[in-house]
């Protein structure tokens, strides 16, 4: 074949996507073996029947040609008024762009943000996507550490090292991996590195429906960031709907004109038949994406329990998203070694922390995903086994790290 680009070739940074263990128990399945799958942030139930029955009589009303480009008027207006209702910032249709998921919208804002060789940082943990998005755009990706012992959050300070000569800071609240919600503090520390240095901020809230304790607060929603301020949106997790690929961002105007002209040359509009089933989603209002977001907060109760009963595995504040990120590096192990002997003795898969980036290193995330019984029998498994490595581990007479 003749050749592929540099940019292309860039995206995947040429190591290891640090999946390696997903693939392994996709593999031990398709060979017969009964694995409790706990890696992928997919609900247990499938999008619901009256939202599929919305689509197809839109799909059989005709709604079938070109959509208009930047989403149809009613979904951007649904979602300009749920972004208002959460955030209480005055928002209209024109703040508001269509993409093809979050995704699409994480890869939008990173073409418009800034110019090849520009620095566009992130905070690691990370979701996985991140580097490679940042990337495609030709900007070079920037990882800010955000610390366990910190909770997981970015210091003012290490954004503002990071931040000389940057565009972008890419923030996810509440985050995957970690489950943490950002406090008002650090999204203030944020704001005073973006103003000092005119930075856009990207705010990926894919996961705002999503929250266990205390309250999400949107860096759009701090005084003076909405013109700097591009929020990721995703009906994927609020309901239930991943393949149906409908997410947006919200900004200023001008800036959801531009987005316009890359959705003209890149997916040039999205199905109608399918913005009208988001708009049939949407129109459910808040009760509707609660009912959704139940069962992970059951389990994130169900969680904290088990974590309350033993003291060898810590937890990242579990305060939001469908994930729970384990501390296990009392078991002496780093987080893929675990994930594999998990794999292997229990037939339990879950992720290293390592696959979201350096500062997840010696953790697991779970994603909490499967029947409540089956998720608990799970967790026990996983603390059971930390337990043993850890108290093997004390007998060979490695020096344990203090667990208060
Ligand atoms: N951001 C984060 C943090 C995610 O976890 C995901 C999906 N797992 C996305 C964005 C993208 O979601 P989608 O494209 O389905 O909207």
């Amino acid at each position: 074949m003749a050749k592929a680009s540099q940019r292309i070739q860039r995206i995947t940074g040429g190591g290891s996507d640090g999946w390696d263990l997903f693939y392994r128990a996709k593999d031990l399945i398709r060979s017969g073996v009964e694995v409790i799958e706990l890696t992928i942030g997919e609900h247990d139930v499938k999008t619901d029947p009256a939202i599929l029955d919305a689509m197809r009589e839109a799909a059989r009303a005709g709604h079938t040609g070109y959509a208009s480009i930047p989403g149809i008027v009613e979904l951007r207006q649904a979602v300009a008024e749920r972004t208002e209702r959460l955030t209480g910032v005055p928002t209209r249709a024109e703040n508001v762009i269509v993409t093809p998921g979050g995704q699409a919208a994480l890869f939008a804002t990173h073409q418009f943000v800034g110019d090849p060789g520009d620095r566009a940082l992130f905070v690691d943990p990370y979701y996985a996507t991140y580097p490679g998005t940042i990337r495609s755009a030709g900007l070079e990706p920037v990882p800010v550490t955000a610390r366990a012992e910190a909770g997981f959050e970015p210091l003012e300070e290490d954004l503002a090292d990071a931040a000389e000569g940057a565009r972008s800071v890419l923030v996810n609240s509440p985050n995957n991996p970690t489950g943490v919600v950002y406090s008002e503090r650090t999204l203030r520390g944020l704001q005073r590195v973006a103003e000092a240095r005119d930075l856009w901020v990207i705010s990926d809230e894919v996961y705002d429906s999503q929250v266990w304790e205390g309250r999400h607060l949107s860096p759009r929603a701090l005084p003076g960031m909405e013109a700097r301020t591009l929020v990721i949106g995703s009906l994927s997790k609020s309901h239930a709907m991943t393949g149906s690929r409908l997410g947006w961002v919200v900004g200023p105007e001008e800036a959801i004109e531009w987005l316009w002209d890359l959705s003209t040359v890149s997916n040039y509009g999205i199905p109608g038949f399918i913005q009208d089933a988001g708009v049939f989603a949407l129109a459910q209002g808040p009760e509707y994406e609660e009912r959704i977001a139940a069962p992970f907060a059951r389990r994130r109760e169900i969680t904290q329990r088990l974590l309350a009963g033993q003291n060898v595995v810590r937890a990242a504040p579990q305060r939001g998203a469908m994930y729970a990120m384990l501390d296990v590096r009392a078991t002496g192990l780093s987080g893929e070694g675990f994930a594999l002997q998990l794999l292997e003795e229990e037939r339990i898969a879950v992720l290293p922390g390592e696959s979201f980036g350096s500062a997840g290193a010696g953790h697991v995330r779970i994603a909490m995903t499967v029947a409540d019984e089956v998720y608990e029998a799970a967790v026990r498994k996983v603390l059971e086994l930390a337990a043993r490595l850890a108290a093997e581990r004390a007998r060979s007479g490695a020096h344990l790290p203090q667990i208060g």
